[in-house]
Order: C-alpha cells, then sequence, then structure tokens
C-alpha cells in the first residue's frame, strides 16, 4: 500500500509519517530528505539540486525522479511506501503513475502564518537530521548525539516564503487531482490528534496494495 502525504512545509508530514511507519510497516520517503543526503554525501546530483533547494524553488522533474526511483528499488519498499514531498505538481503526478500505484492521499491543511512560524521554530541535528522546534521548548543540542541543533539553510524568511508561494501554485492542484482517494486532516492539532483519523483511515485500508 503506497501513500502520499500532502500538506506544506511545517504542517508535520515528517513526523505524521513516522508514526505511520511504527504502526503500519511503510517507509517514509522524503525527496527533500533524499536530496539533503545527497549533498551532505557530496553527490553531483544533491550538488544540483541544491542551487534550486537554497532558493526555494523546485528541482528539476529529472533529477526528482531519479533519486525518487533509486531509493524506491531499494529492497525496503515491499510492504509500501509513504511519500513525503513527492508529488508537487501534476507533471510530478503524472510521472509517479508509471511508477507506483497510489493507494490514498493524506492532506494535511495549515494556515500559511502557522507553517511559516513552525518552519522558523525548525531546528534539526546536523548529524542524524532528528527535527526540533523552539516552539516546543526543545533546547538546542541534539538529545541522540549531543550536538549543537542547526536551521536547515533554507528556513530563512526569503526562502520559506518562496516555498510556500510554490506550494500554493504548484501542489495545491493535486487535491484535485487525487480527490477520488484523500483524506483531508486538521494539522492544527497536536500529533497525537492529528494521527488519529489518519491511523482510522488506514487501518480500514488494512493490508491493501
Ligand atoms: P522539503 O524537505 O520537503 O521541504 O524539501 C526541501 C527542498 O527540496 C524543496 O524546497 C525543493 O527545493 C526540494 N524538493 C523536495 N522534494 C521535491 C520535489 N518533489 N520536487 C522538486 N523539488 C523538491
Amino acid at each position: 500500500m503506497n501513500i502520499i502525504l500532502l500538506g506544506a512545509q511545517g504542517s508535520g508530514k515528517g513526523t505524521l509519517a513516522k508514526r505511520i511507519k511504527a504502526d503500519f510497516g511503510l517507509v517514509p520517503i522524503s525527496t527533500g530528505d533524499l536530496f539533503r543526503q545527497s549533498i551532505a554525501n557530496g553527490q553531483p546530483l544533491g550538488l544540483e539540486a541544491k542551487k534550486y533547494m537554497d532558493r526555494g524553488e523546485l528541482v528539476p522533474l529529472d533529477l526528482t525522479l531519479k533519486i525518487l526511483t533509486e531509493r524506491i528499488k531499494l529492497g525496503d519498499c515491499a510492504k509500501g511506501v509513504i511519500l513525503d514531498g513527492f508529488p508537487r505538481s501534476i507533471e510530478q503526478a503524472e510521472a509517479l503513475k508509471k511508477v507506483l500505484k497510489i493507494y490514498s492521499v493524506i492532506c494535511l491543511e495549515l494556515s500559511k502564518e502557522q507553517c511559516m512560524e513552525r518552519m522558523l521554530a525548525r531546528r534539526i541535528c546536523p548529524k542524524c537530521g532528528a527535527t526540533y522546534s523552539t516552539l516546543l521548548g526543545d533546547g538546542d543540542t541534539c538529545t541522540k548525539c549531543g550536538v549543537s541543533l542547526v536551521r536547515r539553510d533554507d528556513d530563512n524568511p526569503d526562502a520559506i516564503k518562496t516555498r510556500l508561494e510554490v506550494y500554493e501554485k504548484m501542489t495545491t492542484p493535486l487535491i484535485n487531482f487525487y480527490s477520488d482517494r484523500l483524506l483531508k486532516v486538521s494539522a492544527d492539532v497536536s500529533p497525537e490528534e492529528v494521527y488519529k483519523p489518519v491511523k482510522d483511515f488506514l487501518s480500514k485500508l488494512g493490508g491493501k496494495k
């Protein structure tokens, strides 16, 4: 069973994906994380993608599809995947049809202002990639690695503004594109409350492929 998480940056897709993984064994795949790993490893694909990421723009389709399909080919995706951050446009959704059958799409809804506030408060561990938030009173070191937390390069006001505009223009049309298999969930509540309707929904779908 493959599912897509839609929702603007900061709406909590990564947190939701971890919970779905724990209960349903689906593998979260975040194209943003794949690009960041590629950059950290100094790979040419990542370095090319970084030019777009730093400006908050979408990375071109050929690079994005390449990094995604290479990840899906790895042996751990047999039970299904949770796509976080892909597709982000109708063009990508059309391309995805040739790669994976998508069973359902969960859309997290949050206002632009709250997304902005959450992204500005986001801190990450440069070593393990764990995410923290000053809004939740998190400290400034990673509780697992003990290293100082940093801001993502693209969590700055200019890039955030562009990313939210790109989401509105390019990604929100996917809500109609997937209207036959969509669950909309308000993200303006605690992670537990976000997860509850999602868990009920996925439990009803069971182990469908
Ligand atoms: P994210 O971690 O999902 O916020 O993604 C960070 C950045 O990676 C985005 O602002 C884009 O520059 C790039 N990116 C991630 N996923 C995609 C995608 N599906 N298509 C194009 N660019 C992407």
